[in-house]
């Protein structure tokens, strides 16, 4: 057996393995050795509590033996079948999605985020097509989000230092301000109709002023998640979804980090009342025990691609998409996810968390707001409260090698969003217990106390 502790595998590292999001030649990047439950240990044999949940995305956390279980007994009993074809933990995995999302959906596979969105969007401006509307092919998002790595997803994505030197990315994509209740509160607006929200009315006059029917459809998360965890006015939602239909144009809810149980639901529109033509997931849908993810339509839009023309069909294919055990994988994630109640313990537990870092924090000299909904939190540092200024990356970067050293593992909002790299996330497994839950607060007021004046 190989010696897992040489430190060649750090040098090897170095040599061979181009890491995601990390400058050129960087200091040494933690290894991992195993995980269990809401830990990691790395090749040292220090363990963290990962309140990250790797990227926002091990939500029944590490080392289930029952999924592992599965994703080997279906390898064998059925290896591969495309979804040209058919197979059971699809047809038992879409029925299930679509039965979670508490409407009518039919389902589309592939692998990733990314490649569920680019799906979306193809499905959109086909589905405009197929109605008539050739003109139909803008998409809007919002000013931060993110919305994936390829040409298309990235193109929709709200964070320009992702796309600088990649350009020129797909064309036809807009941008809008996003919501955001710590800097831009809307709670004074007086009206109950959610169209008099600012950040709605902000949609509205793009999409009338871009043409309403050449908009095919507008993409966001239910709560921007990479960008900073900005919270929407209660009412966001439902004054976006009016707008989309005084404009023709489709709601694609991309539900990749806020889907099961991460805001408190199974998907994190349904804490706002209305109901997406197209949902994106991914990450939490096997909780990264196989990649897998879908793009989910309502059957309506679906059935636009009945027609008897020769490209009337949708022509998108992925080889691994929907793999038998990847789906198995899936619905054993979200058995587990309903017998344990995660959804529930996600709204409790984050409610506590939230509530406990307010009270801890509050006098805190940087912390400007702590904000979320469930097990998804936002702490958005600042040099001073008034100004709202934020913090200087160096310190936050400092709370969080802070918290790595106390054994705490939690995010930021990447190094992408231009002049506001400023807020902590905190993403753990939805199983965590009440103990690390009570570890998660002590270590990480516990770092903020070490960037105080
Ligand atoms: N959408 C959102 C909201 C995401 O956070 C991500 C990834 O972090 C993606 C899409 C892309 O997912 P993937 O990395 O699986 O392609």
């Amino acid at each position: 057996m190989t010696n897992v502790t040489s430190p060649n595998w750090q040098v090897k590292d170095e040599q061979f393995v181009w890491h995601s999001m990390k400058p050129y030649n960087p200091n040494a990047t933690m290894i991992v050795q195993s995980s269990k439950g809401a830990w990691i240990t790395d090749i040292e044999g220090k363990r963290y509590l990962d309140a990250m949940a790797g990227l926002w995305c091990v939500n029944v956390g590490y080392g289930r033996e029952d999924i592992a279980k599965v994703a080997y007994e279906q390898l064998l009993e059925n290896t591969y079948t495309p979804l040209s074809v058919g197979h059971i933990p699809a047809i038992k995995l879409s029925e299930k999605i679509s039965e979670l999302l508490e409407d009518d959906y039919v389902v589309f596979f592939s692998n990733s985020g990314s490649e569920a969105n680019e799906a979306a969007f193809k499905i959109a401006r086909q589905y405009h097509q197929q109605k008539g509307h050739a003109n139909r092919t803008k998409i809007i998002s919002r000013y931060r989000a993110y919305h994936g790595s390829s040409m298309g997803a990235l193109a929709a994505t709200g964070q320009a230092q992702r796309k600088y030197k990649y350009e020129p990315l797909a064309p036809s994509f807009l941008h809008v301000t996003p919501p955001d209740t710590y800097r831009a509160n809307e709670d004074h607006i007086k009206s109950k109709d959610p169209c008099a929200l600012p950040s709605v009315q902000a949609i509205d006059h793009l999409m009338t002023w871009e043409m309403s029917d050449s908009i095919a459809a507008i993409i966001m998360e239910p709560i921007i998640t990479g960008g900073g965890v900005l919270m929407p006015h209660d009412h966001y939602l439902q004054g976006v979804k009016t707008i989309c239909e005084k404009h023709g144009a489709l709601l694609i809810v991309d539900e990749v980090i806020c889907g099961f149980g991460r805001t408190g639901k199974a998907f994190g529109f349904q804490n706002y009342g209305i109901q997406p033509d197209i949902v994106t997931m991914a990450k939490g849908l096997t909780s990264a025990y196989m990649p897998l993810s879908a793009t989910a339509v309502r059957r309506e839009i679906y059935e636009a691609f009945a027609g008897s023309e020769e490209y009337d069909f949708f022509r998108h294919v992925n080889t691994f998409g929907g793999s038998p055990a990847a789906c198995a994988v899936a619905l054993k994630n979200i058995e587990i996810m309903e017998r344990e109640d995660l959804f529930a313990q996600s709204a409790s537990l984050g409610a506590t968390l939230l509530a406990t870092l307010q009270e801890q924090l509050k006098e805190h000299p940087y912390v400007g707001d702590i904000r979320g909904k469930g097990l998804l939190i936002g702490v958005e540092l600042v040099q001073d409260k008034d100004s709202k200024t934020p913090l200087d990356v160096t310190l936050v970067n400092k709370v969080i090698a802070q918290c790595k050293e106390l054994g705490l593992i939690i995010g930021k909002n990447g190094v992408t969003v231009a002049g506001f790299n400023n807020v902590l996330t905190l993403s753990p497994p939805l199983i965590i217990s009440s103990d690390e839950k009570d570890f998660i607060i002590e270590k990480f007021v516990q770092a903020l106390q070490s960037i105080k004046l």
